[in-house]
């Protein structure tokens, strides 16, 4: 007869085998646990369980809370051997690294290529629109910055908004880590580009009518210090535009509810939506306590659904979203991004 836990001793060993260091004097928990010996065994895998979520309860985070800044998380799970952590103060969800600058160069060297090709199609119509419709909200906004609103774009990429603000009548310059990029959205738009960090910029304070962070602040070591940047880059009432994917997710619960389910041995979902270039999840209350606590009144947030255009999907892939898509659309507070519009206090 097969025992359950054959041995105190092995019950340890078992626990070790799903710790491995991550490099910075830690453990991180192995994502995919396949013990073969255990596996016929439902009792080892509710008391490994119980030992997985002691240590759980008891992580102590490398990182604050990139969100509200508090030292108390709670380990969600790992991907790729880095620990995924959810702070106890504001729910907030973040990948537990530390990052310098030299760290966030390297990974962006080659992201233009990279991200191009392997996550996402180009630019399309669709998300001209999409941006155009932000561009407008921004513009009504400020609408007594008078005809030529100063609008600053953070993380421009290869310059698909500026291009599109420019269109829009906004006077524009960005800022972009990445040289080839920066160099497209030069080359695209005429208008100057820093290719810099956002905290090293020299720009001058107070004055921007409008500053837009499209797909970004999920990339930033450090959001508090950021937007703090950039509402002193503000004018007294500018605005700040923020699009970001969405914690909350319909996707993201069903990968999560998949691995708490099947009791961590069904991780691959979760390895699709959690990646290194994504250093924060945030939610709509993470986001919106990120910008009041810096200074600002949010004036609006919109609820929108993951841009399936643009992903690289199988025929299989695409149909399965498809499918999910009416779904999305009847919820609102599951759907794939958050748009946010916050003025300077
Ligand atoms: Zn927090």
């Amino acid at each position: 007869m097969m025992s359950a836990i054959p041995l105190q001793r092995d019950r340890w060993a078992f626990f070790n085998s799903l710790l491995e260091p991550n490099g910075s004097g830690g453990y991180s928990f192995i994502l995919r646990m396949k013990p073969l010996e255990y596996k016929k065994s439902h009792s080892a895998i509710v008391r490994a369980k119980k030992m997985v979520n002691t240590h759980m309860l008891t992580y102590a985070p490398t990182q604050a809370c990139r969100a509200c800044g508090s030292s108390q998380g709670e380990l969600l799970f790992s991907v790729s051997g880095c620990p995924v952590v959810r702070c106890a103060q504001c729910r907030h969800v973040f990948l537990d690294i530390a990052h310098n600058d030299g760290s966030i160069e390297e990974m962006y060297r080659q992201y233009g290529s990279t991200y191009e090709t392997v996550y996402f199609e180009g630019i399309n119509a669709g998300v001209e629109k999409n941006i155009d419709r932000f561009l407008a909200r921004c513009r009504k906004y400020c609408a007594a910055a008078g005809p030529k609103p100063q609008l600053l774009d953070i993380g421009c990429g290869s310059g698909a908004l500026l291009n599109r603000a420019q269109l829009a009548g906004f006077v524009c310059q960005g800022i972009e880590i990445s040289a080839p990029l920066a160099d497209q959205a030069r080359q695209q738009t005429g208008c100057p580009v820093h290719t810099c960090f956002l905290a090293d910029a020299n720009l001058p304070e107070g004055s921007f009518d409008v500053i837009t962070m499209y797909d970004v602040i999920e990339h930033l070591q450090s959001p508090r210090t950021d937007i703090a940047k950039a509402r002193a880059l503000l004018r007294p009432g500018g605005v700040l535009f923020l699009l970001t994917p969405n914690e909350n997710a319909l996707p993201r619960m069903i990968a999560k509810a998949c691995y708490r389910l099947t009791a961590h041995a069904v991780s691959s979902p979760l390895e699709v939506l959690y990646y290194a270039h994504h250093l924060s999840y945030f939610t709509r209350a993470s986001l919106s306590r990120l910008l009041l606590d810096a200074g600002f009144d949010i004036m609006g947030i919109h609820m929108q659904p993951y841009d399936l255009s643009r992903l690289r999907l199988s025929l299989l892939q695409r149909a399965a979203l498809y499918m999910l898509l009416p779904v999305l659309m009847c919820c609102p507070p599951v759907q794939g991004k958050i748009a946010l519009w916050a003025r300077k206090r």
